[in-house]
């Protein structure tokens, strides 16, 4: 297999590109741990924004897709940090007025 022709366009392809300047197809191998499917999954069960390092350095993601799922991961980060200080104001609410005796 050449890697310097496109499968798709046949047009040439400069080694260090991602993706096909005239189709815009990814072209080479992507190593497992930056498949769309890993990142994806790390960011929103695990690791949050410390899987924004393997999302931009992804190539199975467009510039546009990087842009897009980074504000995305940034967004439900703070969902989950504002539902966190919610829950542990009622928690704090609940003592002090348990301790209150109310
Ligand atoms: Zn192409």
């Amino acid at each position: 297999m050449d890697i310097d022709i496109c499968p798709r366009c046949t047009n040439k392809i400069d080694p260090t590109d991602s993706f096909c300047r005239h189709c815009g197809i990814r072209v080479g191998e992507v190593a497992w741990y930056h498949t769309k499917i890993f990142v994806l999954a790390s960011a929103f069960i695990l690791l949050g924004p410390f899987a924004l390092p393997l999302l931009l350095s992804s190539r199975d993601f467009t510039r546009n897709g990087k842009v897009f799922w980074s504000l995305a991961i940034c967004a439900y980060t703070l969902g989950l940090v504002l539902l966190g200080a919610v829950i542990v104001a009622r928690m704090y609410q609940y003592m002090i007025e348990s301790a209150l005796g109310r």
